[in-house]
């Protein structure tokens, strides 16, 4: 993800002003300007970046007794992660489906924005969570949009709704919801049409769906690669349909992200969901503040905890570890052999840190399988004591790393590389917790 790209570009840009010797007003100056030009060419809209950069001068100015250098740039770091976040935090919490009802969700978005996709992705997150899953096809304005969804669903075993010869799609979406909801259904979602000859017709017939649903929940459907114009999108589909939650598709590929994260500051609406990838298992819940952690590069442990919790594995040790601000090679072990048999190994690779997410880039996924696997043979090749341990370990003896890489075949880079991954996490439990604690801090940063 090309998002990646602003987060080292933000930290370059921090880490020349640390080291430079310029005077502090003009190396701010310079600083500042970097920061917003990375923000801008990542498609942020300049009115943000306006207010984030004074934001940014401000609280620098009022915090002018931060010292060092070294101080000041884990300032600024504070500073623009925390900016950032406000950014695409809007405070509101995303639709929350509820057990034993019927739960009627409806999409909407533009053509090509990955609408079909994403509501079978969506149907397929909710049933492996246990909801009964129904998917209705109301778009009989693109030929080969049921055909689509309907071998989406009958892939993924999801039962679905829609019709060739009905071409009134309000009809279709208030019989194929009557149907689930009759049969019990308790996620029932509704794919609507992205494209009109006008595009009031288009937001006319929104509304008529709309109103013959009742949607609980309404998602926008916004792709990632949109750059600048994703924000007037959004506020135009604001206005006609006031859809409650965004799906952000395509951040796996060229996306710079910039104009999602400008479309949910102008609307005030939060991302629920991220697609990464064309396969129904790539999707991920968003959380504000883990996405500007891997924005920044910092890894996201908290997302991987989420996501093997959500998943009902054994990892109570490791929870219990983790909200005490301990997280040993043992819980890293746990993790990521719970990940791998659940996969898709894209999900865990962009919550690392140490740069997996950008490695899968580069080298594709089955050579960051084997990796990842490699990986495993390490931490499978350690003693009970050393798994238990922090790390430190292998620091005082570091002997033990050249047994390691012996008995797993691996090499002692690939050893201390894993050393670092868990170090690094530990360090994040560790800042996490100061966080559940009110302490603030960044997790993560040096
Ligand atoms: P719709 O017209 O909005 O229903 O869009 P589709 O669901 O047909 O998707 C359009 C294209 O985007 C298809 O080729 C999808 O495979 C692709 N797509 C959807 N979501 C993602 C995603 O998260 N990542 C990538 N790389 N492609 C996606």
């Amino acid at each position: 993800m090309v998002l990646a790209d602003l987060g080292r570009r933000i930290n370059a840009a921090v880490g020349d002003f640390s080291s430079s010797s310029a005077a502090d007003d003009s190396g701010i100056e310079a600083m500042l300007k970097e920061i917003s030009n990375a923000l801008l060419e990542s498609d942020v809209h300049f009115q943000h970046v306006i207010k984030l950069r004074n934001s940014i001068k401000k609280q620098l100015a009022e915090q002018a007794d931060a010292s060092s250098r070294a101080n000041k740039r884990k300032l600024i770091q504070k500073i623009v992660y925390d900016e950032l976040v406000a950014l695409v935090d809007t405070q509101a919490e995303p639709y929350k489906p509820k057990k034993n009802k019927s739960n009627v969700i409806m999409f909407v978005g533009t053509q090509g924005a990955g609408k079909t996709t994403s509501c079978t992705k969506l149907a397929v997150y909710y049933q492996r969570r246990k909801f009964k899953v129904g998917l209705v096809c109301a778009d009989t304005f693109r030929a080969g949009a049921f055909d689509q969804l309907k071998q989406n669903a009958t892939k993924a075993g999801i039962a679905f709704y829609g019709s060739y010869t009905e071409n009134d799609p309000v009809k279709i979406a208030r019989l194929g919801v009557e149907k689930f909801k009759e049969a019990k259904y308790e996620i029932i979602i509704v794919d609507t049409s992205g494209r009109h000859k006008q595009a009031e017709e288009l937001f006319v017939e929104m509304q008529e769906i709309d109103d013959a649903v009742s949607p609980d929940q309404t998602i926008l459907v916004l792709d990632a690669t949109n750059g600048q114009k994703a924000q007037d999108h959004a506020k135009a589909f604001k206005e006609a349909s006031n859809f409650g939650s965004i799906f952000l598709t395509k951040l796996d590929g060229a996306a710079k992200g910039g104009g999602a994260v400008s479309a949910v500051a102008a609307t005030q609406t939060p991302i629920a969901f991220i697609g990464s990838g064309e396969h129904v298992q790539n999707i991920e819940t968003f959380t504000p503040k883990q996405f500007i952690a891997k924005l920044l590069g910092i890894g996201d442990i908290q997302g991987l905890m989420e996501h093997v919790q959500s998943l009902d594995l054994d990892q109570k040790d490791t929870m219990k570890n983790f909200s005490e601000g301990k997280f040993t090679l043992n819980d890293f072990q746990t993790q990521i052999g719970n990940v791998m048999k659940m996969g898709p190994l894209s999900q865990i690779a962009n919550m690392l840190p140490g740069g997996m997410g950008q490695l899968m880039n580069q080298v594709g996924e089955d050579e960051t399988s084997k990796r990842i696997k490699r990986m495993l043979y390490i931490m499978d090749s350690m003693t009970k004591q050393e798994l238990a341990s922090d790390g430190k370990i292998f620091t005082e003896e570091p002997s033990r790393i050249i047994r390691v890489a012996r008995g797993s075949g691996t090499s002692v880079t690939e050893v201390e590389m894993v050393l670092f991954q868990q170090r690094t996490m530990a360090r994040m439990a560790q800042s996490t917790k100061g966080m559940m604690g009110g302490a603030g801090g960044m997790p993560g940063m040096p």
